[in-house]
């Protein structure tokens, strides 16, 4: 079973009722059902998640997330197989939005809004290993 990386960005739907919480509840009940770990930025209109896991679990996981009506648009970005987990402390960590995230974000994008169609896989990578320091809690 090949170790591997996803990452993805999705927008939140306008008519979405749930809430982050609920969000964050039940990934973190399947990713460790599943053995997968990862990390999730929300800044209240964009999504920003990373899933490592074994191939097939993260297939799944993200096949179940792109059918999810609470978000829309989302666009993969990176897709990798990988040696080691750069999350392996988080069934799901959760970077809660701040101000004080803006340099982080200005050093990965053209401004300093958070815009993460506009990332490569290689800068989402590089932007959410530096907000693992901000991770709040799992
Ligand atoms: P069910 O729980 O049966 O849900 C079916 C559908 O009902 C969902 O697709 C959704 O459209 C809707 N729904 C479910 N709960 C609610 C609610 N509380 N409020 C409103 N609508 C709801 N799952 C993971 O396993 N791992 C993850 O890392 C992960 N990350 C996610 C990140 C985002 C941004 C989103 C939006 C969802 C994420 N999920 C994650 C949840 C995932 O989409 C599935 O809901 C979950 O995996 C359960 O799958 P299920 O087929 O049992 O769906």
């Amino acid at each position: 079973m090949q170790l591997t990386r996803l990452i993805y960005c999705s927008k939140l739907c306008p008519l979405s009722t749930g809430s982050i919480e609920k969000i964050l509840e039940s990934s973190r009940r399947y990713n460790t059902s599943n053995a997968i770990t990862g990390i999730l930025l929300f800044n209240g209109t964009f999504f920003l998640q990373c899933l490592e896991g074994g191939r097939i679990a993260v297939n799944e996981t993200y096949c179940r997330i792109l059918h999810d009506d609470r978000h829309i648009e989302s666009v993969l970005l990176s897709y990798e197989t990988i040696d080691r987990r750069e999350f392996g402390d988080w069934a799901m960590g959760y970077v809660a939005w701040t101000k004080d995230l803006r340099p982080i974000i200005r050093a990965y994008s053209i401004t300093d809004e958070f815009s993460p169609y506009q990332l490569s896989g290689s800068s989402a990578l590089g932007l959410l290993r530096e907000l693992s320091t901000k991770v709040a809690s799992c």
